[in-house]
């Protein structure tokens, strides 16, 4: 059992007993999270309204949240996520050692790994950055079973937004419309000009990443950047707005494939509500040890489903597609779940399939083009050339 660091250190009397009577540090300390908790409009989890302190349902594991689900049911589910959910698609999580996004970098010469989502480095050398895009470009992936429960929760008019820390899109390839979506981290989907502001879409920005040109605005000749957050940017103005309205109406959190450490994502598992259910599904058990001066300041106490005191938090360890598809089944949901991983695989697979195609074919006819402007020019040609460019 891991329980967050107390203020009260007596551990010869009853937990109730040293809370009630209280020491000078505690009341300190409840003064300072009372302040922040107003002046930031959190919610935390120790505020003591009414039913706060009556467990949501008796039995608080994942079969007793599954049962409870059925039974009663919930309305606004919010859906909380990282690179956990799309690693089975095959897109490596940055974090991970040895298959992780940084160990890849070496090869472009960096300053320091993370230069290459920094604004200054950017914009003196924006190449390293668009080389990498184009090794992990969105759309060459299909969405996973996880993506797809989130679909279907949307289907079936549950799902109030969906928070994801992800720059993949795969959210978007996996049909959750615009609104449901608070892209944290920011999105391939559109770009902007830097200098001008000017949109380009992301199919005009896929073309000039795989051309391996630096993309340039067409008005103003500045660099076009995909929206997504560098160090040093301001988070989506989505962020900011939507978490005070959503977090107030959430009857079910389910927070899957994040470790948490992110902020200010991370702090979001606070923002809901005393009676809002919340569900951990992940690898490691994470969230349940916000101890310490971090804990006052940025948020609650975290998840408490390791804490005699958790009356709402349940955590499913294990990868967050078995965690879906074990959700689904429980709720009579699998065979419609497998259904549609079957069909919009197929879908995209052909899709993917189509546009190979369409772009060796324009290889084809640029290299032809070239041969002949040379053939043209009446230069000599080198045999050695003549076979690279054929291949
Ligand atoms: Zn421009």
């Amino acid at each position: 059992m891991s329980e967050r660091p107390t203020t009260s250190q007596n551990k010869t009397k009853d937990e109730n007993e040293a809370v009630a009577e209280g020491t000078d540090e505690d009341t300190t300390m409840d003064a300072i999270r009372k302040f922040f908790t107003q002046k930031l409009n959190l919610v935390t989890t120790l505020d003591e309204e009414d039913g706060a302190n009556k467990k949501a349902f008796e039995n608080l594991t994942f079969e007793g949240l599954c049962d409870h689900w059925k039974s009663k049911g919930f309305k606004n589910i919010i859906t909380m996520v990282g690179a956990g959910i799309s690693t089975s698609a095959g897109i490596p999580d940055f974090r991970s050692p040895g298959s992780g996004l940084y160990d890849n970098l070496q090869k472009y010469n960096l300053p320091h790994p993370s230069a290459i989502f920094e604004m200054d480095y950017f914009e003196e050398n924006p190449q390293p950055f668009f080389a990498l895009a184009k090794e992990l470009y969105p759309g060459s992936f299909n969405p996973t079973p996880s993506h797809y429960f989130v679909r279907l929760l949307h289907e079936k008019g549950l799902l109030l937004r969906h928070y994801t820390q992800n720059i993949d899109t795969l959210e978007r390839i996996a049909g959750i419309p615009d609104d449901k979506l608070v892209e944290a981290h920011g999105t391939f989907f559109t770009n902007h000009c830097l200098g001008c502001r000017k949109l380009y879409s992301m199919e005009w920005m896929k073309e000039q990443i795989f051309s391996d040109s630096v993309p340039t605005c067409e008005d103003c000749n500045s660099v076009v950047k995909p929206d997504i957050v560098f160090f040093g940017e301001n988070l989506p103005e989505k962020f900011y707005t939507l978490p005070a309205k959503d977090f107030n109406k959430c009857d079910l959190l389910i927070i899957m494939g994040t470790s948490l450490e992110v902020q200010p994502f991370a702090s979001l598992i606070d923002r809901a509500g005393p009676k809002c259910v919340r569900l951990l599904i992940n690898r490691t058990k994470v969230g349940n040890d916000f101890g310490g001066i971090g804990a006052w300041f940025m948020m609650g106490p975290g998840l408490m489903f390791d804490n005699p005191k958790n009356t709402r938090d349940i955590a499913y360890i294990g990868d967050c597609d078995d965690g879906c598809l074990a959700l689904a089944e429980a709720l009579g949901w699998k065979d419609e779940l497998s259904e549609l991983i079957k069909r919009e695989h197929q879908r995209l697979n052909k899709e993917n399939a189509d546009c190979k195609e369409k772009r060796a074919k324009e290889k084809s006819k640029t290299d032809d083009d070239e041969k002949e402007s040379d053939e043209t020019e009446e230069k000599p040609v080198d045999p050695k050339n003549k076979e690279k460019d054929a291949v």
